[in-house]
């Protein structure tokens, strides 16, 4: 008993590693990989490789050359298999046809279609269906999919690059750079992880920041700019055709001239609420989840980051930190929260750290807000 639960560690294992290759191509889709095992022996794997794609069970089932032994085989998924008819056909049916006698899954599907339908349908011809196998790494693998699903709003992390003393710019606000290349480079591999990028009015025009991904592969994510008085010029780079841009302003200043000049350009832009003078960032956040947006990165300053936090929208912080100091009369990574006792501080669970060249990086998920 004890080395059947091990190996079913080791394949979903595998399956979690498979699943990553579809990071960046198959969203709004989860990620999926799926192992199939017979006598001890990998004779089959598949994984979701981009979205409207087959599905990893259907790659991994027609991956095996014996198609005989699939009657006496475990297939493994992280996720569970769906069992409605989406863009394919659903696989706890495949499933069934083929024979297989035992199913491994990861963890649950949140999304309202599937929820639990698929395990009762295996376990309804008869299958062997063991659940919950590396839950906790599976629900993370999926984090953005199930938070969209069961909330209607997009997974929000912020990153940001600050100096050992928590210092984003310099006094007279410069802040190029603070982190080292491989920070930067790192950067750019989130990028193509996220559906999105956020940034404020002031980012984009302190830096003319492109947001794109280069410096490495990886498809551009949607950039989302947050310019509240419709105030930025329209030659700014990041409205330039390098990848699809939404702008959010006030709907206080809907009849700008601006908004139709921006569209020409193939800008979208869409107006919500605004609440003492900031755009209603919940509101932001819905329309981004209308628009099959699952997850942001937000790259705002210290103003836009404290905003999203003081919402409590934030589930996920990319803190890069440089072994420097900038002082007290530099920028703080986050303008004022309005905390003032210690019980009142946001609290954080961090990940294991990782270096980039000299530049650490701390991944910490928010507990309680
Ligand atoms: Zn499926």
């Amino acid at each position: 008993m004890m080395s059947l639960l091990c190996d079913d560690t080791v394949y979903m294992n595998r399956c979690i590693e498979l699943a990553l290759k579809g990071g960046g191509t198959v969203s709004p889709n989860p990620m999926v990989g799926s192992v199939i095992v017979c006598d001890g022996v990998i004779i089959g794997e598949g994984f979701h490789e981009r979205y409207g794609a087959p599905h990893a069970e259907v790659n991994a089932i027609a991956s095996v050359a014996d198609q005989e032994l699939l009657r006496r085989s475990t297939l493994y998924v992280n996720l569970e298999p769906c069992s409605h008819f989406g863009k394919t056909p659903p696989c706890s049916d495949l499933i069934i046809e083929k024979g297989i006698p035992r199913v491994v899954v990861g963890c649950r599907d949140p999304f309202v279609s599937v929820a639990g339908k698929g395990i009762a349908k295996l376990l309804g011809a008869g299958i062997a269906v063991t659940e919950g196998v590396l839950e906790a790494a599976c629900v993370k693998l999926n984090e953005a999919f199930i938070k969209s699903h069961t909330t209607g709003l997009p997974f929000v992390s912020l990153k940001l690059a600050e100096t050992l003393d928590g210092k984003i710019a310099t006094s007279l606000g410069a802040s190029k750079w603070i982190t080292g290349e491989a920070a930067r480079m790192e950067v750019h591999r989130l990028r193509a992880r996220y559906d999105a990028v956020v940034v404020g009015e002031a980012t984009v025009r302190c830096d003319d920041a492109e947001l794109t991904v280069r410096h490495c592969s990886g498809r551009n994510p949607l950039r989302v700019v947050l310019d509240r008085r419709l105030s930025l010029p329209v030659e700014s780079k990041i409205f330039n055709t390098e990848a699809p841009t939404i702008l959010f302003a006030s709907s206080a200043w809907e009849g700008l001239e601006k908004a139709g000049l921006l569209r020409e350009r193939g800008v979208t832009v869409l107006f919500v609420r605004e609440h003492a003078g900031e755009l209603d960032l919940r509101q932001v956040l819905e329309e981004l989840h209308k628009h099959g947006i699952l997850s942001i990165l937000v790259e705002g300053g210290s103003r836009l980051s404290a905003s999203f936090i003081r919402e409590r929208l934030v589930d996920k912080i990319y803190m890069f930190i440089a072994p420097k100091l900038f002082g007290g009369d530099a920028l703080s990574s986050f303008a004022p929260l309005g905390i003032s006792i210690p019980d009142d501080a946001v609290v954080l669970k961090f990940e294991t750290p990782r270096f980039f060249g000299s530049d650490l990086l701390l991944e910490a998920y928010v507990q309680s807000l």
